[in-house]
């Protein structure tokens, strides 16, 4: 299918060092952006699907780099089915699991928790829950894995691996278990401050710094924050991406956005939610966390789009989170909610609103056009202005 948007007013890409690019066309060949900026006429003309922005703004879809999923489109933890269809109309498009921790009766030995980290991956292949992508597999670290456990897991397609939920008899138990899985290709991750298990002890700037795994989830506190004076640290001292997330501590979100711009660390500020979980299902979360950190630091809104977008995809080595020829068709339009004193989806970001969704599309297909489920409704309107597909791009029933 070919997908042609027109009438954009503003287009994000993704990238935050150039987070902005003229014109107001998009081109979408099947799976992937053809073209950004403008088009010729024919181009759009020859598209089976026309979507007219009305002038909203197009960003990349958002990059969740911390969620909780199971199996199905299910979260036992507050029992509710659709969430991840639900998140879909908050603008995420790519879910990208925090470990599969929440499985109920979840397997707590060397095989249970390579199979577990085996089986999310395949479930999840090709298996798009309301259009979602959902990068899942993400092996619980656990004392006893060894390097030939990693190859092998990297070898059956598992791309993750957790520190902070094993039976480790101390935090520092983890740095010969991340070095096997960083050494075996796989993209590290690590819980950060205070426990949320019972007995596992808080994880951080010290621990961080020992095991270096390549994300540090949740640096804001998971949802205890570890001590402000660590933040700097870790930042100066090591390579590792600082995830804050919804689900946490907001001045130590604040504090790890300042810290990182003022420390030229910026490309590695991620935002995530860490949901679901006791916080609960979170289908704005991301737009929140973005409002907030735009309204409450001096940093421009196009900042922390990017780093909901092309950051992430950065850091985990996906082709999505970007508006540029080549890159995954997963994009959102967004614009100022109705109601509101602002004009534009940015301005209404930065005074502390959250965006308003008209439209999403992921893997080249227009996923609804109109009204979102679960943001306000947008002050401009997004509509299909024509199409040759047999399909209703209006949203489920509110
Ligand atoms: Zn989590």
């Amino acid at each position: 299918m070919k997908v042609a948007i027109t009438n954009i007013g503003q287009i994000v890409t993704g990238s935050w060092r150039e987070p902005f690019t003229s014109g107001d066309t998009i081109i979408i060949d099947k799976e992937r952006i053809a073209s950004v900026g403008t088009a010729p006429v024919d181009a759009v003309s020859k598209a089976d699907v026309v979507i007219d922005a009305d002038g909203m703004t197009a960003i990349p879809g958002l990059i969740d780099s911390h969620v909780h999923i199971t199996f199905g489109d299910y979260t036992p933890r507050q029992r509710t089915v659709g969430y991840l269809e639900s998140y879909l109309h908050g603008g995420t498009t790519t879910a990208i699991s925090a470990s599969e921790v929440h499985v109920p009766g979840r397997p707590r030995d060397v095989e249970g928790v390579k199979a577990l980290a085996v089986a999310a991956q395949r479930c999840f292949a090709d298996y798009r829950p309301g259009g979602m992508r959902i990068i899942a597999g993400s092996v619980i670290l656990e004392p006893g894995l060894q390097a030939a456990d990693f190859h092998e897991l990297v070898q059956k397609g598992v791309r993750l691996a957790k520190a902070g939920f094993g039976a480790v008899k101390s935090s520092y138990d983890y740095v010969p278990l991340v070095a096997d899985a960083k050494a075996a290709g796989m993209i590290t991750t690590c819980h950060t401050g205070g426990s949320s298990i019972p007995g596992s002890g808080a994880i951080t700037g010290d621990h961080l710094l020992k095991m270096h795994p390549h994300v540090s989830f949740h640096i804001n506190g998971g949802p205890t924050a570890m001590p402000d004076a660590d933040f700097e640290r870790v930042i100066k001292e090591s390579k590792i991406a600082l995830q804050v997330c919804t689900a946490g501590n907001l001045r130590t979100t604040l504090l790890c956005a300042r810290l990182a711009d003022a420390n030229g660390a910026f490309e590695r500020f991620i935002i995530a939610t860490d949901t679901p979980t006791g916080s609960g299902v979170m289908p704005l979360g991301m737009l929140y966390t973005i409002a907030h950190l735009s309204s409450l630091t001096d940093l421009p809104p196009e900042r922390f789009i990017c780093a909901a977008t092309g950051s992430n995809a950065k850091v985990y080595g996906l082709d999505s989170g970007s508006l540029a020829p080549g890159k995954a068709a997963d994009l959102v339009l967004i614009d100022a909610p109705d109601g509101g004193t602002q004009k534009t989806a940015l301005a209404a970001i930065k005074h502390g609103d959250i965006a308003a969704i008209g439209a999403v599309v992921t893997a080249g297909v227009p996923r609804f056009v109109g009204r979102s489920r679960n943001t306000p409704a947008t002050t401009r309107k997004a509509r299909v202005a024509s199409s040759r597909v047999t399909q209703d791009f209006a949203a489920a029933a509110h």
